[in-house]
């Protein structure tokens, strides 16, 4: 059974349609990548597929349940998501903010345990704070404190990530141990990841699949090697690209 699956999906903000018509099928281990240009609805797609806003036609299947009408509870344990922009209205420790990944896997009264917060001591070491555990999270850097978002996902241990760029903020070492993290659960854990990105040479090198969001409904998907070319880039960001291959990666260069 999918992870993820879109039927005649349509998405629409106000009067505008942003995706019609759209399916979409995502296995355990497979990495899709979504890309369109700023304002395209990218974020506004992800949250649907994560059943956080209601499609204007079609559905989104969560592990083959609807997900409109998934409990939040249940729909946590089915996917993680992670939002474009992290805002902390309360104070909270590096270590509290990890553990709120487990939340969903907590009975209404039930504290945390030991397991839960070795689960968040190896994903906060995973993504390189150790140490900062006692840190309250207002003094974090933005990359400090994105990496802290993509450990409280780890905690949360989905079999689905659905990432709204998960490398914004992130040092160009923090962004390959990033991707190298969901590749891994992807391979290591049969994870599914979907990841809006704007560099289409990392959604090559880490993505089997690209779906490019046009922003007027269009969308077109196929393998990264088919669908990421210069010609269907220049035309999905309106500014022309040349393609150079090297020792299997591929690179754009703007002309
Ligand atoms: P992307 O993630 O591709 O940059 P978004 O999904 O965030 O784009 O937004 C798509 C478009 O919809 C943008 O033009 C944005 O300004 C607009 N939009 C998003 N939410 C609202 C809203 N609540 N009211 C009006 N316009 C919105
Ligand atoms: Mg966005």
């Amino acid at each position: 059974m999918s992870l993820l699956e879109a039927r005649q999906l349509r998405v629409t903000i106000g009067d505008k349609t942003i995706i019609d018509r759209l399916d979409l099928s995502l296995a355990a281990g497979e990495r899709l990548a979504i890309l369109g240009r700023n304002g395209a609805g990218k974020s506004t797609l992800l949250s649907v597929l994560a059943g956080l806003r209601k499609p204007a036609a079609g559905a989104v299947l969560l592990d083959g349940e609807d997900a409109a009408l998934l409990h939040p509870r249940q729909a946590a344990l089915r996917r993680a998501w992670l939002g474009q922009f992290q805002n902390d209205p309360f104070g909270s420790t590096v270590l509290e903010t990890a553990l709120t990944g487990r939340h969903p896997h907590l009975g209404r009264w039930d504290w945390e345990s030991t397991k839960d917060a070795d689960l968040a001591c190896s994903a906060l070491q995973a993504v390189g704070l150790a140490g900062m555990e006692a840190r309250q999270i207002h003094t974090l850097s933005g990359g400090e404190r994105q990496r802290l978002a993509i450990a409280t996902l780890l905690t949360q241990a989905a079999p689905l990530y659905l990432l709204d760029e998960p490398l914004s903020h992130l040092d160009l070492n923090h962004q390959m141990a990033a991707l190298e993290l969901f590749a891994g659960a992807a391979r290591d854990c049969g994870a599914g990841v979907v990841m809006v990105l704007h560099d289409p040479a990392l959604a090559h090198r880490f993505c089997d699949r690209a779906l490019l969001v046009h922003g007027d409904g269009r969308t077109e998907m196929g393998s990264v090697d088919d669908i990421l070319t210069a010609a269907t880039l220049s035309e999905l960001y309106g500014y022309g690209l040349r393609q150079i291959e090297d020792r299997g990666h591929r690179c754009f260069i703007p002309e």
